[in-house]
C-alpha cells in the first residue's frame, strides 16, 4: 500500500477546496456545446444584447495596404472586446481571433490556399481572420463592407468557440443540397451576428443610415450563403437586436433559402 505524506495530502486538499471555490464563483465555464444542441439551443443565444461600445473608425487613404490593415485591426480588438463579454455571460470559454492580411488570393493559409472568390476568410485552426486588400478593396477603403466583412467572419470565430462551427463540419451531408442547405443557415448566421456587432458600435461610428443600407444591397444569390434577400433579413434582424439572440438561423423555418 502507498501511504501520501499528510503534507502533501492536505496540499492536494487544499487545491481542490480551492478548485470547488471557483468552480463555485462567477468563473464557472460550461463544456463547449455539442450535437443538435450546440446549433439549436446554444447558450450563446442567450447572453442579450453586445454592450454598446465605442469603435471610432480612423480613416484610411485609398490604396493604404498598412492603414487598411490597422483598420481592420481596429476593428478586431472592438469585436474582441464586445464578444468577450457575450462568452463570459455563456460561461463558455473565450479566446481572442487574429487577423492577418495578404495582398492577392492564392496565398496560403493555415487551412487552405485562398481561394479567388474570397474576400476573406476565417480559419478555425489558428483562429485567424485572413483578409485580402487587394486593389478593388484598397479603392474604397471608406466602405462599411470591411467592418462588416470582419464582423462576419468573426461571426464564424465566434461559431467555433461555441461549438457551432464543430457540429456543422462533424455532421455527413448525404447530398450537396443538405450540404448546402446547412451551409447557408451557418452563413445567415455570421451575417446576422455581424449585424449583432454593427449594431451594438452603430452610434459610435458616426455613419448616416444610407451606409448600412447600402450594406443590405450588396449581396449576391449564392447556393451556400444564401438568397440576396435572406443576407439582408438577417443582417438587419442581427443589426436591431444588437445581439446573438436573433441569429438562431438553424432553428428558423423560412429565410435560410
Ligand atoms: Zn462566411
Amino acid at each position: 500500500m502507498r501511504a501520501f505524506p499528510s503534507a502533501v495530502l492536505s496540499g492536494v486538499l487544499a487545491s481542490l477546496l480551492l478548485t470547488g471555490t471557483a468552480a463555485a464563483g462567477t468563473h464557472q465555464l460550461r463544456p463547449i456545446p455539442t450535437g443538435a444542441a450546440a446549433l439549436t439551443a446554444n447558450p450563446i443565444y442567450k447572453t442579450g444584447e453586445l454592450k454598446s461600445a465605442t469603435c471610432p473608425e480612423r480613416p484610411v487613404r485609398d490604396g493604404d495596404f498598412k492603414g487598411a490593415t490597422n483598420y481592420l485591426n481596429s476593428v478586431l480588438r472592438c469585436l474582441n472586446t464586445g464578444w468577450k463579454r457575450q462568452f463570459a455571460a455563456a460561461k463558455l470559454p473565450f479566446a481572442v481571433a487574429k487577423l492577418r492580411t495578404i495582398r492577392r488570393s492564392g496565398m496560403k493559409t493555415g487551412c487552405r490556399t485562398f481561394p479567388r472568390d474570397a474576400q476573406a476568410i476565417y480559419c478555425s485552426k489558428d483562429k485567424t481572420i485572413v483578409f485580402q486588400l487587394d486593389k478593388n478593396v484598397l479603392t474604397g477603403t471608406s466602405d462599411l463592407f470591411l467592418l462588416e466583412a470582419m464582423a462576419h467572419e468573426y461571426g464564424h470565430h465566434v461559431q467555433q468557440l461555441s461549438g457551432i462551427m464543430t457540429t456543422f463540419d462533424s455532421r455527413r451531408y448525404r447530398t450537396e443540397q443538405d450540404y448546402n442547405a446547412a451551409s447557408r443557415r451557418l452563413e445567415l448566421q455570421a451575417d446576422c451576428l455581424s449585424g449583432a456587432f454593427i449594431g451594438s458600435v452603430w452610434s459610435s461610428l458616426k455613419r448616416p443610415e444610407s451606409d448600412f443600407a447600402y450594406l443590405r444591397r450588396i449581396a449576391t444569390n449564392s447556393p451556400t450563403h444564401g438568397k440576396a434577400a435572406n443576407y439582408s433579413y438577417w443582417l438587419n434582424r442581427g443589426f436591431r437586436a444588437k445581439g446573438p439572440g436573433a441569429c438562431n438561423t438553424f432553428a428558423a423555418r423560412s429565410r435560410v433559402s
